[in-house]
């Protein structure tokens, strides 16, 4: 699963004072999740007119009303899974596809959904660039998950819902992860892990609080209201 380098002196090393500074030195420990994080070109996941900001400790626009989650939430989220490189994981939101591809460095295979088409094809477009294959997107309402690839040993949900899905929470296998923001539509709201303990029964922790931007779909939040 070698990526192609698309990297120039500069994007390298702002990446890796990006990891020191943002995610290291708030606490990511986790190597598999460091050394993902340190691989994968951030700057070729936002737009052009954003690639001087590629780094910034801060989400960014990438069209259609999205972002690309803040560097250190990525980490944090990625992290929370606890993958250790055999898994199956799903990722609703694919957005850019950055954290597609951080996934994709750490687990066997990744399946990806997003609802806004034009998004699902960009991301597609540069996860192809880099020669990344272990991972599919799809467009679609990915609060429904993806039946057919289930189970899933982790899920990993990076827009904001009122609840987990439970469409997601029965795709998940027995001792499979969830982490998803969970919260108020338009403000702020908390991630919140899902464990699998057995086949009826799941634990749940609140972990950080963070502001994403609404699921939209049958199972999240309505889409005729903005915010
Ligand atoms: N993971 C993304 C990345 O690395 O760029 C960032 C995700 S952005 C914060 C949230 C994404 O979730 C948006 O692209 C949005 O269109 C998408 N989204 C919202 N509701 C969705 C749904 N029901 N199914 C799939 N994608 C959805």
């Amino acid at each position: 699963m070698v990526m192609k380098d698309r990297d120039t002196p500069a994007t390298r090393a702002d990446r890796l004072a990006m990891v020191a500074s943002q995610i290291e030195s708030r606490g990511i420990r986790d190597p598999l999740v460091v050394k993902a994080m340190r691989e994968v070109p951030r700057h070729l996941f936002v737009p052009g007119d954003m690639q001087k900001r590629a780094h910034d400790d801060t989400p960014l626009p990438i069209g259609w009303e999205q972002t690309i989650s803040q560097p250190y939430i990525v980490a944090y989220m990625t992290q929370a899974l606890g993958l250790h490189g055999q898994e199956t994981v799903l990722e609703i939101g694919c957005g850019s596809g950055y954290q597609a591809a951080i996934l994709s460095r750490i687990a066997a295979r990744v399946y990806t959904v997003e609802r806004i088409p034009q998004l699902a094809r960009k991301a597609m477009a540069t996860l192809d660039e880099l020669g990344i294959t272990n991972i599919q997107v799809r467009e679609g309402d990915g609060s429904l998950g993806w039946e057919e690839k289930s189970p899933f040993d982790a899920i990993m949900v990076t827009a904001s819902g009122p609840r987990i899905p439970a469409p997601l929470s029965s795709q998940l296998g027995l001792h499979g992860t969830l982490v998803m923001p969970v919260g108020s539509r338009g403000q702020g709201q908390r991630i919140v892990r899902q464990t699998r303990i057995s086949r009826e029964t799941f634990r749940t922790d609140q972990l950080l609080g963070v502001a994403f931007v609404p699921l939209i779909g049958e199972y999240g939040w309505r889409a005729d209201r903005k915010g």
